[in-house]
């Protein structure tokens, strides 16, 4: 609101200042131009002024001289004045004058005495008298009392000059009157001191100024235009004073100035109250927009900008209305993926999480209960791998269908991870939430038509239930997840929360945590144990075995530390410390006089490692051990992860001699067949086989058949778990090549190791009885169990 109203204002003041300072500027010349041509004008009728008084006063003392010689002429007066006759004198005196108006008549004689007169008559000057001797007319300016008078002296002639005839008219009030009818401007006469230049006039004026121009003087309360001049050419003393006020010359233009100014005040108004409008419907549609897109920063959409006009703004409009639906829209968009998966378009973690805790929350499941599963796919990597990624994406939305079907109306699905999905179940409770899992659980296990495939997919399902194992959505997930990993770790495909899982997932997670620094701080020890030579027990290699004694959890067995360190990958850290072990105690052997190989087991992350390769040679290059001295073990499970590679892998490191040992043989589900592509040296038969080999006479004979079947692929044999001597002979007669076993030692500390080998003494394990009881025991085609399908897989 206050930023629109800010533009209107900038708009107005942006539009009215130019228009206002034309107008002052406009105002100002007019008014400038017409005060200089009322003056001007006012100087001008001055100057004509002068003119017509002066053209005035001329005519007048034509006729006034006139006048005096029409008297000096008259017959009867030079006769009275020749008879000195001074009654009659004064009577022609007194009639003329008051005919021609004048003041003063009088006749003075030569020497300038008076011989009658009218009135008093100051001293007439002889010299005036003297040079009227050879005049016929004197014109002069005497000031008679304190009146000025112009003076006409004539000389009378009968027929010389016998007397002078004086006539003197006053120059006053009336005569300036005239001269005001005359030329319409305030006239006054002037007596100008001579000594002090002082003037004595009914008006104020300046007596200093020069002649005939007009100067400007203030009097009063006015300023007036003036000019003077002589009242006749002989004299200066008296002057016709000519003045204007200067307020009535600019009474016209004060006038004109109060049109004008009033003109441009409505002039501005009239533009103001445009410019006002003009800005107002430019900004309004700015002030609709902006409205807009405060509605749309608060989150309201709904809100649209309507302006009727076809111009840019109704354009501007339509756009800003396309934009906030397109904005909407995506808002929408985004804000359902913030809650939802994309691939799946199920709730995400986020949002079942939510979900629950309103559910919870709201108090409705009073007398009920709700449960969860958390529910991960099986070997997606690998189906990964083998079908490429977008296939496991089918996988994933084909599962997470599956999902919605078994749930049904029972319950949400959501795709919480990768490859992980909850369900919850409200109403239901942990027993029915397995019979759901189960239901789930063979649904996936069906099989999932993927192109021309049918792909089975093996799921693992943690089970949990409010209120009984958790108090909150948070754990009830939690418990869940907790409990499918519990699953996972002791290779079932469903469990239940129970109340330890808490205690041994804490366990899980601080064993991988402290797992790099055990290895950084050599926490993690590699133990040694022997395997000798059938039948001359010679010690021809050791395994190398790791330990680690945690400082709080205390003695941990691999099993619990290995799967955890594969988990993580830090496994391949793991390993690389143990190939460096291996290799300095392979040094520290051969210093010592024994030929004797180091074996290492890798796991399938190690194998996959691409720099595996170098750092194995790398290691024997540093401690100087040959490459026949390693022997790498490896389970049929960690190569059937990524077969191509693992063999590629493998066969590479045999290529430069290193031997490689089959582990485990007998556990896994491959056949011999399918083994028959690895490239190895040597197959270990797992110690469930050797074990229980005197006590039960089918493992005996599966141990005998394995023997055989290798020798006959060109691999060494290898007893482990060999704990008695009996044994030993029997696979000896078996032909099984080597033994490993607690029979030897166990795995030991590298210095207690090299104390047993300095103190070992061979001694010839040969079999005792020569009874071939497998071939027996074959013939009676008893089932055998275990290395079964291995057999099988054979034929
Ligand atoms: P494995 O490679 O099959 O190792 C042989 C296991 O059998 C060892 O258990 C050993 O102590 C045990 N054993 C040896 N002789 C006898 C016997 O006469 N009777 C009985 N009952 N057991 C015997 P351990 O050391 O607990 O190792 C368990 C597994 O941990 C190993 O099985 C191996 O898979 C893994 N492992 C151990 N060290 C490493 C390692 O450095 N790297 C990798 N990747 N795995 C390792
Ligand atoms: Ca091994
Ligand atoms: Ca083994």
């Amino acid at each position: 609101m206050f930023r629109a109203r800010r533009f209107r204002t900038k708009l107005l003041l942006f539009m009215m200042a130019p228009l206002l300072a034309v107008q002052i500027m406009m105002l100002l010349a007019v008014l400038r131009l017409v005060q200089q041509d009322v003056t001007e004008t006012a100087t001008e009728s001055l100057s004509i002024g002068v003119a017509v008084a002066e053209e005035y006063l001329s005519a007048r003392r034509d006729q006034l001289s006139n006048a005096s010689q029409v008297l000096a002429s008259d017959f009867g007066l030079k006769q009275s004045v020749a008879t000195d006759d001074e009654a009659t004198i004064l009577s022609v005196l007194d009639n003329h004058s008051r005919r021609v108006g004048a003041k003063v008549a009088a006749i003075v004689d030569l020497d300038g005495d008076i011989l009658a007169a009218n009135a008093e008559l100051p001293g007439l000057d002889t010299t005036l008298l003297a040079d009227a001797d050879n005049e016929e007319l004197i014109v002069k300016t005497l000031m008679v009392g304190n009146t000025p008078h112009q003076v006409f002296v004539v000389p009378l002639k009968a027929p010389v000059t016998i007397a002078w005839v004086v006539l003197g008219f006053t120059v006053d009030t009336e005569l300036a009157a005239r001269i005001e009818t005359l030329t319409g401007l305030e006239v006054s006469i002037a007596v100008l001191n001579d000594r002090d230049r002082e003037g004595r006039s009914t008006r104020a004026f300046d007596p200093l100024a020069p002649l005939n121009t007009v100067y400007t003087h203030a009097a009063g309360n006015d300023e007036w235009l003036s000019i003077h001049t002589p009242f006749a050419a002989h004299s200066n003393d008296v002057i016709v004073v000519l003045q204007q006020s200067m307020q009535a010359v600019l009474a016209p233009y004060l006038s004109a100035r109060r049109n004008l100014l009033l003109f441009g005040a409505a002039l501005l108004i009239l533009a103001g109250a445009a410019i006002a409008w003009f800005s107002q419907t430019v900004s309004e549609p700015l002030r609709v927009l902006g409205k807009a897109a405060r509605q749309m920063m608060s989150g309201n959409y709904s809100y649209r900008v309507e302006l009727e006009s076809g111009d840019e703004f109704g354009r501007l409009a339509d756009s800003f209305n396309a934009m906030r639906t397109a904005i909407a829209d995506r808002e929408r968009h985004i804000s359902h993926y913030a809650t939802h998966d994309a691939l799946t378009d199920l709730p995400n973690r986020t949002r079942i999480l939510r979900d629950l805790e309103s559910v919870i929350g709201s108090g409705s499941l009073k007398n009920s209960c709700l449960s969860a599963l958390s529910i991960h796919l099986n070997k997606m990597a690998e189906i990964s791998s083998a079908l490429g990624h977008s296939a496991n994406d089918e996988l994933i939305k084909l599962a997470a269908e599956r999902l919605r079907q078994c749930s049904g109306d029972r319950g949400t699905v959501a795709h919480i991870g990768t490859n992980e999905f909850a369900v919850t179940l409200p109403g239901l409770d942990t027993n029915q939430a397995i019979d759901v899992a189960e239901t789930i659980q063979s649904a996936l296990e069906q099989g999932n038509t993927l192109g021309q495939l049918n792909i089975v997919l093996n799921s693992v399902i943690g089970v949990a239930s409010y209120p009984y194992h958790a108090k909150d959505a948070n754990e009830l997930l939690r418990f869940a997840s907790v409990a499918r990993v519990e699953a996972d770790t002791g290779r079932h495909k469903l469990a239940t929360y129970e109340l330890h899982c808490a205690a041994q997932f804490q366990r899980r997670l601080r064993i991988i945590n402290d797992i790099p620094s055990a290895i950084r701080d050599r926490q993690i020890e590699v133990w040694f144990q022997p395997k000798a030579r059938l039948p001359d027990a010679n010690i021809v290699s050791v395994e190398c075995l790791v330990r680690w004694t945690h400082p709080e959890l205390g003695p941990l067995s691999p099993d619990d530390f290995i799967p955890a360190a594969e988990s993580t990958g830090s496994i391949i850290d793991l390993s690389r410390y143990v190939l460096t072990e291996a290799c300095r105690a392979a040094r520290a052997f051969s210093d010592a006089g024994y030929d004797i190989c180091v074996a290492v087991n890798l796991s399938t992350r190690d194998l996959l490692d691409d720099q595996i390769e170098s750092h194995v040679k790398n290691t024997l290059t540093k401690f100087d051990v040959p490459t026949g001295k390693l022997i790498l073990e490896v389970t049929e499970s960690s190569i059937m992860e990524d077969v191509p590679t693992s063999v590629a892998v493998l066969e590479r490191l045999r290529s430069t001699g290193i031997r490689v040992s089959m582990d485990d043989f007998g556990t896994g589900h491959s056949s011999l067949a399918q083994l028959r592509q690895i490239p190895m040296d040597e197959l270990k038969i797992d110690k469930a086989f050797v074990d229980t080999l005197i006590s039960d006479p089918h493992n005996e004979d599966i141990v005998r058949t394995v023997i055989r079947i290798a020798h006959g692929m060109k691999l060494e044999v290898v007893a482990e778990g060999v704990e008695d001597e009996e044994s030993a002979r029997r696979l000896a007669g078996m032909g099984c090549e080597r033994i490993q076993g607690y029979f030897l030692s166990k795995p030991l500390p590298i210095d207690e190791f090299t104390t047993w080998l300095g103190n070992y003494q061979p001694s010839e394990l040969s079999e005792r009885r020569s009874d071939d009881r497998a071939f027996a025991l074959a013939a009676a085609n008893e089932p055998l169990s275990g290395v079964e399908r291995v057999i099988s897989g054979e034929k």
